[in-house]
């Protein structure tokens, strides 16, 4: 049987998954912070007014300001400007195929445009967040049309309510993830709650034995005695015969009810045991499920969407963990960061979409050419870092220059013209009283050293 301590740990356990997911919000939570601000970015320029609620509305996030009171405020503020938008833009109903915003007057026009490149923009916020969220499958349903609706649609009134709903579908994720692992919390407790009472009733039991065989073995050796007596006192074979019969018949008497209080007893035990047992494997089978889901939402937590490769969660991480196998085995560690070169230009020439499917190759190119102790992750961008264990500055510029060379001549063609995708990286190896940050500033600055002496090379200090 499970001891306490077996499930202390187990508790335990549950309260640090608990804190692991605590954090898993917190990065959800960032996430959606930074949604805000960039969503808010985008949408400046449009009216003074509404620039300087949006600039409030970055400024409480920069400053953790959550009232929510004063949100909601600053919420139908933003809401009225949006609507004094409205009024201002085209008072036909909105266009629907995609020529007719062409031929509005230019301002209009303009404001038309601006606003479904932020319902795209928040469409594709929304797909990034449908695969870190874990949403309940017709909720998700919902996303993933919604989604749709905002890549595609062009009527500005179908955008405004699906931006709405993006809104209330965040919130619900959120709180439902959250709501779930409360009340999975609650079901543990009651079902420990329970196994502790069937512990204390198994002692119980227990006691309850040693009290009746104490009490049998009394009475038996009492009888006993008093044959005894009869056997030495008795001058009378009849008599002796009916009084030794009578203790012998008590003795069994005595037996007999201790056995049938011993069964049953014997089998309340064995039904509690079996329930227990269910309980333990019910338990156990919730466990490993809520389990896996932590390890799932980790892993989308750490993993970059777009490219597949670990994200900067996890690099630092990694980083983190490699400096400290330093910091005790001065063991060589270098440190690169990649920056794709002039990549702007292909997102204005062959878009953003181009643009994506460039990183996702050149991502997939990078991490195929280094070793697997090697460790590569998404810094953000078009930034790559990556972490070389066991290797000097001189040996990882090697290896990045042979990576540089490689994707220079990978054959790109968009629309037909030949583009070939260059990159600069900097180096630095860690030494003296480096720390994460110092080193990593080296590299950055080798990198930008590289930019300055012509790009597509790989520098070091
Ligand atoms: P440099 O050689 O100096 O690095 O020039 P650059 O154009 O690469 O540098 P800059 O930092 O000015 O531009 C980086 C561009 O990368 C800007 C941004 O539009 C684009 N970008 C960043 N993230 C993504 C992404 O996820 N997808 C696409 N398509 N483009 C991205
Ligand atoms: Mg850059
Ligand atoms: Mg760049």
């Amino acid at each position: 049987m499970a001891s306490d301590d077996s499930w202390k740990e187990k508790y335990f356990r549950e309260l640090e998954d608990a804190e692991h997911r605590e954090q898993q919000w917190e990065s959800e939570r960032n996430l959606l912070e930074r949604m805000l601000v960039r969503t808010s970015l985008a949408s400046e320029g449009q009216r003074p007014d509404l620039d300087t609620l949006l600039a409030q509305l970055r400024s409480d996030l920069r400053k953790k300001r959550f009232d929510l009171q004063s949100w909601r405020e600053l919420q139908d503020q933003i809401d009225r400007q949006i609507a004094l938008l409205d009024e201002q833009g085209p008072s036909r109903p909105a266009p629907v195929s995609p020529g007719a915003a062409e031929r509005e007057t230019g301002g209009e026009a303009e404001h038309h445009i601006q606003r479904l490149r932020i319902a795209r923009r928040i469409g594709q916020l929304l797909g990034q967040l449908i695969q870190q969220v874990a949403f309940e499958p017709p909720t998700e349903a919902e996303a993933r049309a919604l989604q749709q609706t905002l890549l595609a649609s062009q009527d500005w009134e179908v955008l405004r309510e699906g931006l709405n709903r993006v809104a209330d579908l965040v919130v619900a994720a959120i709180t439902r993830s959250q709501r779930e692992f409360e009340a999975f919390l609650k079901r543990l407790d009651e079902r420990l709650q329970s196994l502790r009472e069937h512990f204390a009733e198994q002692s119980n039991a227990h006691s309850g034995r040693q009290d009746a065989t104490e009490t049998l073995n009394r009475e038996i050796r009492s009888e006993l005695d008093l044959v005894g007596d009869d056997l030495r006192t008795s001058e009378d074979f009849h008599s002796l015969k009916q009084s030794v019969s009578r203790r012998l018949e008590f003795i069994g008497n005595a037996l007999e009810k201790f056995r049938t209080r011993e069964r049953e007893r014997e089998s309340t035990l064995t039904h509690q045991l079996e329930a227990m047992q269910e309980k333990v494997v019910a338990m156990e089978a919730h466990s490993e499920q809520m389990q896996a889901q932590v390890r799932e939402e980790r892993r989308r937590a750490m993993t970059d969407l777009l490219t597949q490769l670990p994200n900067r969660e996890a690099w630092q991480e990694r980083l983190s963990f490699e400096y400290n196998r330093w910091l005790r085995y001065q063991n060589p560690l270098t440190v690169a960061v990649l920056d794709v070169d002039l990549f702007k230009r292909i997102n204005d020439s062959y878009g953003h979409k181009a643009g994506d499917r460039v990183l996702q190759l050149v991502a997939r190119e990078m991490g195929a050419r280094l070793r697997s102790t090697d460790f590569i992750a998404r810094f953000g961008g078009e930034e790559f870092v990556v972490l070389l264990p066991e290797t000097r500055a001189a040996d990882a510029c090697k290896v990045l220059d042979e990576i540089r060379g490689h994707v220079a001549r990978l054959p790109f063609h968009f629309s037909g013209d030949p583009v070939s995708i260059t990159f600069s990286a900097g180096v630095a190896e860690f030494r003296d009283s480096d720390t994460e940050e110092s080193v990593f500033d080296r590299a950055d600055r080798a990198l930008y050293q590289a930019k300055e002496e012509g790009r597509n090379r790989v520098v070091t200090i």
